[in-house]
């Protein structure tokens, strides 16, 4: 039995690798089965999968989407999408235009900073996928304004720097309602990056979105220590929740990290798919 990535970018959204060229590494890894999960687009499973069934490898529909929460951020993984589900589209396409009108405001911040950029420089960056953050990270690295992609995101992108600019994002409990409509499985991804330290603040958000719709917690992840690991892995345990894991591969910009394995020897096993398949099939049965 080979091993699995349920976490993995492509050029729809800010990946480096288009998603056939993605399901063509992955099965060159020597891989069982990937899932695509681009930020808040689905534009790239279409290709993803038809590549899968032309070369005989599993890949599994899915997408990241991003919550409203703070002090962190909170981001679901929704897997087994029906993607052609008509309430799913809606609200991507909802999530499209946030998007398309926060670019600018971006590039209009930048420009009154004296940095010379214009957004067609972005969108030229960004291949003809969605356009995204790390596409103007890497413009600015071009023009060297910065020295590093990181940079780009400490002086300029992230939140709360000179030219951050904030985009709607749906709540926990739509977000989860939307995938679950479109008869996906939902995963909370990565929660080491929602600020919480604290054990019981932590565990009452997770029930939280347990009531919401939540499946499943993505334990293994490469930013995750063992620690978080054995936490989010009892979290799991206790209240029934799938233990899913990913890369969050994207392409170059993070080295050392590669598809399947992160920055070592993750090797999920299929196991855990067979689990998600299963959960999906319950869920379906009691609607
Ligand atoms: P966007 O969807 O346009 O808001 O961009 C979000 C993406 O930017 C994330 O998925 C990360 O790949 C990247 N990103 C966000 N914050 C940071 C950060 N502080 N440092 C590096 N990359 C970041
Ligand atoms: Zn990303
Ligand atoms: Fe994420
Ligand atoms: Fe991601």
């Amino acid at each position: 039995m080979g091993y699995i990535d349920l976490h993995l970018h492509t050029t729809a959204s800010d990946g480096v690798l288009s998603p056939s060229e993605i399901v063509k590494y992955a099965k060159a890894k020597g891989l069982q089965a990937i899932a695509i999960t681009d930020h808040d687009t689905i534009e790239g499973l279409e290709e993803g999968l038809s590549e899968g069934r032309r070369i005989g490898f599993e890949v599994i529909p899915g997408i990241e989407i991003s919550a409203e929460h703070l002090p962190g951020s909170m981001h679901i993984l929704g897997y087994f999408l029906d993607i052609h589900h008509p309430l799913l589209n809606e609200r991507l396409e909802y999530l499209q235009k946030a998007r398309a009108e926060r670019n600018p405001k971006i590039v209009q911040k930048l420009n009154r900073l004296g940095i010379d950029i214009n957004f067609d420089e972005v969108l030229k960056a960004s291949g003809g996928g969605q356009v995204g953050r790390p596409h103007f990270a890497n413009v600015l690295l071009e023009k060297k304004v910065v020295r590093s992609f990181q940079e780009a995101f400490d002086r300029f992108l992230k939140k709360g720097a000179l030219a951050y600019v904030d985009k709607f994002r749906f709540k926990s409990k739509e977000a989860l309602h939307f995938i679950n409509e479109a008869k996906g499985v939902a995963v909370l991804a990565h929660p080491n990056t929602l600020g919480i330290n604290g054990y019981s603040e932590l565990e009452k958000l997770i029930l939280q979105l347990v009531e919401e719709g939540l499946k499943g917690i993505e334990v293994y992840y490469p930013e995750h220590s063992s620690s978080e690991v054995a936490q989010y892995k009892t979290f799991a345990e206790r209240y029934g929740l799938l233990a899913t894991g990913g890369t969050d591969y994207h392409g170059m910009e993070k080295n050392g990290l590669d598809i399947g394995v992160g920055r070592g020897e993750m090797k999920l096993p299929y196991s855990i798919v067979e689990n998600l398949k299963a959960v999906r099939t319950r869920s379906l049965l009691g609607r």
